[in-house]
């Protein structure tokens, strides 16, 4: 008998459990919190919750919905965290989600058996006393979120230990209050780090915002609309050598050249990065709030130098350089994600390992919870058998060829490791439903039925170096 295991109930995970529940596919969602919401649940007492006290949605409450379940209509454009977490509580209210979840349930082992099927073990969070609980499952479907394990530079810049100030990571920034009246630097120009640096300055002696490559600021809306919304526009479906530009002279017309703030000429286009949107901050720049500044070279006891030469007194950094993706229950023997990237086909299914699938681990855009219900369809479609894969070959040739693309279409750091363009994800989703429904009837050819082979970690080279890939397969 099959059962399936979720890990997480934050958005993925919940659009995983609501899936599987109504197809009534026997599963138990584990939750290391004691409740749903994931990052949305402000202190959530899972500790992986990174959201600070003014955090609103940086994208629309459409582009925040699960396509079964809409925001309420009357609500913000961009709604608090507050709004997004009472959303997640109505979806599992909806869908009667929660008997499905054992809360404070923390995996601490997933692993692959020679028989087939995956060994489960799990825990109250926190508590290395209490008994290790392991279970045995044909299926299991990681959505432990990437968001909570704070990246910091790698090597740390030089003098990091001389600094006498206060340093922490975004992921611990709760409100700007602490940096009142004080000298702050924040390291990074992703969305905290814009919208943190924004927040600060209002009460900050100064506020200086470090990147070492400047990135585009996106105001929230554009040409009347939230900016998201151009995600599904009809000029989004435009080639990308029409609509980079494109979106580049929008930005110019709309926000004007980074200059006028103060800023440096980034030196990719604005579709080739994750957007940063703040309207806060280009206003804080604009009044001088803000000074922008490039990378950091050097901290000394009280000061920082940055990489045009300059030096300035600082009391406080925050580092907002993003986060890991980690999966501490795995064996990095069995799955890991080095330098942010995974081994994942249509960014969901390891080629060699049977029964294993990965929720929300594709980074689009100005969209995010739409793309998790068609997701666990497609896992649920897996498990119940109606769609197949190809084969494990194919799978890792056609990661290659995304990669291949990937590395031409976005800048290479860490940050863009999981990014994807929904739209170009959505059809190769659709695609490979078709392809994978014509497989299960043995029109095209599936891959060999039996337990999950051990991963051999040399697989994730291998692909790298496999070119082409079957017609029928789906690229992101
Ligand atoms: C500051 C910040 C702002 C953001 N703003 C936006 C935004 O405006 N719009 C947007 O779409 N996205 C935003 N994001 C991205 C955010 O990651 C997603 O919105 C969303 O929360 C991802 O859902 P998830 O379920 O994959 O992960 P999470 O929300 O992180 O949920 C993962 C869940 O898995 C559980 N878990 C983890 N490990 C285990 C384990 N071993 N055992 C049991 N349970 C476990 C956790 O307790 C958690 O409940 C933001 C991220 C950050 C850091």
């Amino acid at each position: 008998m099959r059962r399936t295991c979720v890990i997480g109930a934050g958005p993925s995970g919940l659009a995983a459990s609501k899936v599987l529940a109504a197809r009534k596919v026997p599963f138990d969602c584990f939750e290391a919190g004691s409740q749903l919401g994931g990052l949305w649940r402000y202190g959530n007492d899972n500790g992986m919750s990174g959201v600070y006290a003014s955090l609103h949605a940086n994208i629309s409450k459409e582009s925040m919905s699960f396509s079964s379940l809409a925001m309420p209509e009357d609500g913000p454009v961009f709604p608090h965290h507050s709004k997004v977490l009472a959303y997640l509580e109505d979806y599992a209210t909806t869908f009667d989600l929660h008997r499905h979840i054992a809360f404070g349930a923390e995996v601490t082992s997933v692993r692959p058996l020679d028989e087939g099927g995956w060994e489960v073990v799990h825990r109250r969070r926190g508590d290395a006393s209490t008994q290790a609980v392991p279970r045995c499952y044909t299926d299991v479907v990681v959505a432990n979120g990437h968001h909570w394990d704070p990246r910091l530079p790698d090597p740390a810049i030089p003098g990091t230990e001389t600094f006498e100030g206060s340093a922490v990571h975004s992921h611990d920034y709760r409100s700007p209050e602490p940096y009142a009246g004080r000298r702050v630097l924040v390291i990074g120009m992703g969305n905290s780090g814009c919208e943190i640096a924004a927040e600060i300055s209002r009460t900050a002696e100064r506020t200086y915002l470090s990147a070492r490559s400047p990135a585009h600021v996106f105001p929230k809306m554009l040409l009347g609309r939230p900016a998201d919304h151009l995600v599904r526009s009809p000029p989004a479906a435009l080639p990308r050598f029409i609509k980079g530009p494109a979106m580049a002279l929008l930005l110019r017309l709309t926000r004007g050249a980074p200059a006028h703030y103060g800023l440096a000429e980034p030196a990719h286009g604005p579709l080739a990065a994750h957007p940063s949107t703040s309207d806060e901050l280009l206003v804080q720049l604009a009044r001088g709030a803000v000074t922008p500044k490039p990378g950091v070279s050097l901290f000394g006891r009280d000061t920082a130098t940055f990489t045009d030469g300059s030096r300035e007194s600082v009391d406080a950094v925050v580092y907002a350089t993003g986060y890991s993706i980690s999966f501490p229950f795995l064996s990095p023997s069995v799955f890991a994600a080095p330098s942010g990237r995974t081994e994942l086909y249509l960014r969901t299914v390891p080629p060699r390992l049977a029964g294993l699938y990965f929720m929300g681990l594709a980074q689009p855009s100005g969209v995010a919870f739409p793309l998790l219900e068609p997701q666990a369809e497609w896992i649920a479609d897996l498990i119940e058998g109606t769609v197949a894969l190809p084969t494990p070959e194919e799978m890792a040739r056609a990661i290659a060829r995304e990669r291949r693309h990937h590395a031409r279409t976005y800048v290479p750091t860490y940050r863009h490791g999981i990014e994807i363009d929904v739209r170009a994800y959505g059809k190769a989703l659709r695609r490979e439903l078709r392809a994978g429904r014509r497989r299960a009837r043995g029109a095209l050819p599936a891959p060999p039925a039996g337990p999950p082979p051990p991963r051999n970690p040399a697989d994730a080279q291998s692909a790298e170096a496999l070119h082409g890939a079957g017609s029928e397969l789906g690229s992101t």
